[in-house]
């Protein structure tokens, strides 16, 4: 195929709502600091997410690492390696310990029934990631974070808009980022937030993000400067409107892959639960080398060769990159391990054409018929 497929394509709206929605910042000249866009899109969000309080960043990585700030800890902290650079990066920005539990073989998220093998004196939070949208078991997480006295920050970057059983993801734990990055299911560009029923914890919230200032004259606390700006406000206005529509598009395409690939054996597909509802942020399939006779790379070449940018996603696992591999090994976690050698992201976008995904499948269908 000529045609370039990228892994994902962001959501915008047409060109006319957005330009509607931003005229009148030309009249106002108020650009940041907490404009009407963005007092708007809080409301918004709030109400969509059903949460209390929603305060919005200007991406979702200083979104976790201000709400670690908030909650001044100290020590340990438990989360997966089989996540993006983000969350281990907020851990250890913050003076904080990350201690990496491995993942279940049922959804990749985190191995509840290991978590409690890895609690010291030391520790003092979990940070669970719902990677591609999979919610963690919370109800487990709720359950160990009570009997030890633990925080629970749930890094919910993939999970915009799933619900467990009705409730709202962002009802767990003691608070929830979310990144409204380009690539995200929902996005202001570049932008995030934090969803918490915390009211002390949203007032420091609210105080770091705009260098601890709470008068022109009184600073009372050393913050950052984390503020979305009326533009990108103004795109989540726009993206919210559109944002179930959306979700729909990518479940049909999810259910096209489904039906194209399930019957391969060898290939692992997320098994979706009845009692879940989900946004389809990601595509991941396994690839069982032994089982296959090809593995995830071969795959992956075969899909550029033909134009199409899979992506290795999570891969390398955090404890393998660079800045960490001094510190941690990971060996540690030999699942997180197997299924970052073995996972692919294949492409998936509200307007990618069921005709694309046909073509995606073949291409991987005849690589395996013809090894
Ligand atoms: C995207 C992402 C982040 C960071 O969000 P940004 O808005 O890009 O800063 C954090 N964690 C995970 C799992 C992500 O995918």
């Amino acid at each position: 195929m000529n045609k370039k497929i990228q892994v994902i394509q962001s959501s915008i709206p047409e060109m006319d709502e957005y330009i509607n929605e931003i005229k009148d910042i030309w009249d106002s000249k108020w650009l940041t600091n907490n404009g009407i866009k963005h007092q708007k899109l809080e409301l918004e969000l709030s109400k969509y997410l059903n949460a209390d309080n929603v305060i919005l960043f200007n991406n979702g990585h200083m979104a976790l690492y201000t709400v670690l700030k908030a909650l001044d800890l100290k020590g340990e902290v438990i989360t997966t390696p089989f996540t993006f650079a983000s969350t281990t990066h907020a851990i250890v920005q913050n003076g904080l310990t990350p201690v990496f539990c491995d993942i279940n073989e049922e959804d990749y998220t985190i191995d509840v029934d290991k978590i409690e093998k890895l609690i010291t004196d030391k520790t003092c939070a979990i940070i669970p990631v719902h990677v591609y949208g999979f919610p963690c078991n919370v109800k487990k997480i709720t359950e160990i974070a009570k009997k030890h006295n633990l925080k629970v920050i749930y890094d919910s970057a993939h999970a915009f808009g799933v619900k467990i059983n009705d409730e709202h993801i962002s009802n767990y734990g003691d608070a929830s980022m979310f990144s409204f990055h380009a690539t995200k299911v929902f996005n202001t560009i570049e932008g995030g937030a934090i969803a918490c029923n915390d009211n002390k914890i949203v007032e420091k919230l609210n105080l770091l993000k705009n260098f601890g200032i709470t008068d022109p004259e009184s600073v009372v606390d050393i913050g950052m400067n984390c503020k979305m700006n009326e533009f990108s406000a103004a795109m989540g206005l726009c993206n919210l409107r559109h944002i179930n529509g959306e979700i729909l598009k990518r479940k049909k395409i999810v259910e096209k892959y489904i039906e194209n690939l399930k019957d391969i054996s060898g290939i692992k597909l997320p098994n979706y639960k009845n009692d879940i509802t989900y946004n389809y942020a990601y595509m991941p399939v396994v690839f069982d080398e032994s089982v296959l006779g090809v593995n995830r790379d071969d795959i992956f070449d075969e899909l550029a060769n033909n134009n199409i940018f899979a992506r290795k996603y999570f891969f390398p696992l955090i404890q393998d990159f660079e800045c960490y591999r001094n510190q941690y090994s990971s060996d540690d976690t030999p699942f997180a391990k197997k299924i970052a050698n073995r996972i692919l992201t294949l492409p998936l976008y509200a307007d990618l054409d069921i005709k694309d995904v046909d073509n995606i499948c073949n291409i991987i269908k005849n690589k395996i018929n013809n090894k």
